[in-house]
């Protein structure tokens, strides 16, 4: 039988969230990159959280017409709360900064995770998984012209592929109507600085896209 005074009693609103929605309910409905940011919250989605120190969202222009994802937060990364600070963090300024003539305001930076994993191991799968919805809606919020995808980690999430990425770097790919180059990571150019040249390469045809007219 029913206990009429249960019945009676107010539903608490994250109760009733909980039960009617789904945990990324105000993630897919969030209309600026503030709202987003909000809707992710204290993020307990998956078992990164216990060990970060800041949630590392991304950084850059909401209106950038080019748009890098990297991989995932570092030590530097995870003490500051923003994304590409430390030593590979430099590599891509340079790119930006000398390399592409531009600010690093005026692009956006974000990565795959949002949270440092333990070592700086890799990103988990189901890591990946609670993540993805954040930097899908990062990039339907900022519909840049071109994404630069980082490294293996963003390019097989957005690409949906695991095509080794030295065969599918330095060819336009299609995200969902945007343009995607995917390139290495400046982490791999740390270890392996004679492939910068490469990076180079990726990097001219992504200036020479950003200069062409939009139809
Ligand atoms: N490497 C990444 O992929 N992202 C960062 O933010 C820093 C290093």
């Amino acid at each position: 039988m029913e206990n009429p005074k249960a019945v009676n009693q107010p539903v608490p609103s994250q109760a009733l969230e909980g039960n009617l929605f789904s945990d990324y309910t105000s993630v897919y409905r969030s209309k600026t990159l503030e709202e987003l940011r909000e809707a992710i919250g204290d993020c307990q989605r998956c078992k990164l959280s216990s060990g970060r120190t800041h949630l590392v969202f991304g950084v850059g222009n909401p209106k950038a017409k080019v748009m890098f994802v990297g991989e995932g937060p570092g030590r530097d990364e995870d003490l500051k709360g923003e994304p590409f600070v430390g030593r590979a963090g430099q590599l891509l300024t340079d790119i930006i900064t000398k390399g592409m003539g531009m600010k690093r305001a005026d692009v956006y930076i974000a990565n795959v995770i949002k949270c440092r994993p333990p070592e700086n191991r890799n990103p988990e799968s189901d890591e990946i998984e609670s993540c993805e919805p954040f930097l899908v809606r990062q990039i339907e919020l900022i519909k840049p012209k071109v994404v630069v995808a980082l490294g293996k980690f963003a390019v097989q999430l957005l690409l949906k592929s695991k095509v080794p990425i030295m065969q599918l770097r330095g060819e336009w790919h299609n995200y969902h109507g945007i343009k995607l180059m995917p390139t290495l990571h400046p982490a791999y150019l740390l270890r392996n600085p004679g492939d910068k040249k490469l990076v180079w390469q990726d990097i001219q045809k992504v200036l020479q896209e950003l200069a062409s007219p939009s139809v």
